[in-house]
Formats: structure tokens, sequence, C-alpha cells
């Protein structure tokens, strides 16, 4: 058995307004990470400042929190080896212009404040924002019968 990873992913708001929230977790099961938790909410500003901490002091961080806030988001814990790294790279560049083509910021977006997806940056990060964002009892563990054939 692989050593799994488990990693916090949402859809933004502009992804599901724009009703990709479906592509989106689509191309991260199709990978062959297991979705082990998954809700849509509306974020808090309380949950938004704490979720986006570190950039509390940036110029766009109103307008970040603004913006996640605006409408509902597709909340994600996804499990798979070294799944933090790879959802990154899966993710692209934070500004979409300088993502490259094939990743969903790449795919998808244009504008730096439209990104569509956040995924946890490091395993400290992913420990924080699963905890943040979903109770133990949302967490669920079960074995996902293709994991013979993703998994050598
Ligand atoms: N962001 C923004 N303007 C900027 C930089 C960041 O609106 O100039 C937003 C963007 O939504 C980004 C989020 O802030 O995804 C968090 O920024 P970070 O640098 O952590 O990028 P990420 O980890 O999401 O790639
Ligand atoms: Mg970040």
């Amino acid at each position: 058995m692989p050593q799994m990873e488990r990693t916090f992913v949402m859809v933004k708001p502009d992804g599901v307004q724009r009703q990709l929230a479906g592509k989106i977790i689509g191309a991260f099961e199709r990978r062959g990470l297991k979705i082990v938790g998954l809700k849509l909410l509306r974020i808090t500003p309380e949950l938004a400042g704490r979720h986006y901490a570190e950039h509390r002091d940036k110029p766009f961080f109103q307008g970040l929190v603004d913006f996640i806030t605006s409408g509902p988001v597709v909340a994600m814990v996804l499990e798979g080896k070294d799944c933090i790294a790879m959802v990154r790279e899966m993710m692209g560049a934070t500004d979409p212009q300088k993502a490259a083509p094939a990743t969903i910021r790449g795919r998808y977006g244009i504008d730096i404040g439209r990104n569509l997806v956040h995924g946890s940056d490091s395993p400290a990060s992913a420990g924080r924002e699963i905890a943040l964002f979903f109770g133990n009892e949302e967490l669920l563990d079960y074995d996902l019968g293709i994991h013979k054939w993703i998994y050598e």
C-alpha cells in the first residue's frame, strides 16, 4: 500500500457559477484520486479570514474575501499517493494566464482573481485546511474498488 496523503480542494464561486464543478471534480476522479469528503457551502467572512490568514496583509486580501464569500463553493478532501503536490500541478499556476494549457486554471481561467480552484500547498496547510472545513465524521474511510488498477 503506497503512502497516502490527503489534501483540501475547493471549487471557488466562479467555478460553481460557471457550472464547472463537475468537470473540476471529474479531473481529480479520472486521475485516480479518492473523494473522502465533499460538500457545497457558502463561506462566511470569518471562515474566509481564517482560511486565507497568510494573505491578511496583502493588497488583494479584501477582494479575495469578497470573492470567496460571494457564492457557494464545493469543498472536498481528496486522498492519494503524493496528492498534495499532484493537485497543485493539476491546478496550474495561480495566474491562469501563466498556467499550462492542460491544467484546470490554464484550461478555464483568465484572471488571477477568478482562478476557479484552491488546493493546499503543503502537508501543514492540508492538515490545517481540512480541519477548518470538515469534521472527522464528515471524512469517510472506505475502499475504492479500482485501487489495484491505479496503484501497483
Ligand atoms: N489572489 C488574487 N490576486 C493576487 C494573488 C492572489 O486575487 O494578486 C487570490 C487568488 O484567488 C489565489 C488566492 O488569492 O488563488 C491565494 O493566493 P496564493 O498565492 O496562495 O495562490 P494559490 O495557492 O491559490 O495558487
Ligand atoms: Mg495558496
